[in-house]
């Protein structure tokens, strides 16, 4: 019996890092999940993962053929297969984790690529993006990562980090972002940016809310949305608010590229129309004429739990597709 093909996708986390032997059509046929440990050499973590992909490799190898290795991980570059400072682990400068995979893999192909991007990936091969040529992802977590897909491929750019979007400005002397310039998108839209957001009303305004008993450092993007859903005025003007800034930088991005969808993933992306709705008024106020009432705003099609690894499968089946 001819065996299964199936690529390794791993996605490199802040806090775990988690794997899945992945088929054609996007099934998870066996995963799990390590803690990075972001305080360890890139090596040490590589090397923990060899041992336990082996292990859960294991029961479905006489029915499997790894083909290939596809990893999503912060600031990583496609071109070079590096990961390049980033922001979340203590990783010296420039680490070539295709390299270290390579020798550790008998040098099956690898590929590598920063979260959103593999998560656009993901939604063009498995997801909410079949069969489209443009669109874009915004992932919204933690931060705003985004993937742009033109005419069927992932934009790399120049020097291979292209597709920032959570960095561009809004105002220029905003808030501080932690990339270290001021006004980002990513420090409005964000669940980082949503809490800022609320701290700010509370402060402008006299209304009442469940909010104002709440510390910041106890204040959760969570809790707004449950808040906002009960009709909190507070809350519910944060996501408008969160939703008018991200109008605005999505009518830009159209005028780009031109897109046929925005798709949104990650954990603010589930608060639907409590941001999405001001989203779209805002982005179809803003968008130069000839785009207006043609861009869809989609929620991802991936699953939540392991939209990750599919996004990293997915980068490498892309690849051998190419190279065929
Ligand atoms: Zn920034």
């Amino acid at each position: 019996m001819a065996k299964t093909a199936v690529t390794l996708g791993i996605d490199i986390g802040g806090t775990n890092s988690v794997f899945g032997f992945v088929d054609r059509e996007g099934k998870v046929l066996a995963e799990a999940s390590i803690p990075t440990n972001a305080d360890e050499p890139a090596s040490m973590l590589l090397a923990r993962l060899a041992v336990i992909t082996e292990e859960v490799f294991e029961p479905i190898k006489s029915t499997c053929e790894l083909k290939g290795i596809g990893i999503g991980a912060p600031n990583a570059n496609y071109y070079r297969g590096t990961v390049e400072n980033p922001p979340n682990l203590k990783w010296d400068g420039i680490v070539n984790i295709v390299e270290l995979i390579q020798s550790k893999y008998s040098l099956l192909p690898v590929a590598i690529t920063n979260d959103a991007n593999a998560a656009a990936i993901g939604e063009m091969t498995f997801g909410a993006a079949k069969g489209m040529k443009n669109f874009i992802v915004i992932t919204l977590g933690t931060g705003l990562g985004s993937g742009i897909v033109v005419n069927g491929d992932l934009l790399y750019g120049h020097d291979g980090f292209a597709g920032e979007i959570g960095h561009t400005t809004v105002f220029p002397d905003g808030r501080y972002c932690g990339c270290g310039k001021r006004g980002c998108l990513e420090t409005y839209v964000s669940a980082g940016g949503l809490c800022r957001t609320v701290f700010e009303i509370l402060a402008e305004s006299r209304e009442e809310s469940k909010l104002r008993t709440l510390c910041f450092s106890d204040l959760t993007s969570k809790k707004i949305f449950d808040l906002a859903q009960k009709g909190d005025p507070i809350a519910v003007k944060a996501f408008d608010r969160t939703g008018y800034l991200l109008g605005i930088k999505m009518a830009d991005a159209v005028a780009h590229t031109s897109p046929e969808a925005i798709i949104f993933f990650g954990g603010l992306a589930s608060a639907g129309d409590l941001l999405f709705g001001p989203t779209h008024r805002s982005m179809e106020d803003h968008l130069f004429g000839i785009f207006r009432g043609k861009v869809k705003l989609l929620q991802s099609g991936l699953k939540e739990d392991n939209a990750a690894v599919l996004g990293a499968s997915a980068l490498i089946w892309n690849e051998l597709k190419k190279k065929k």
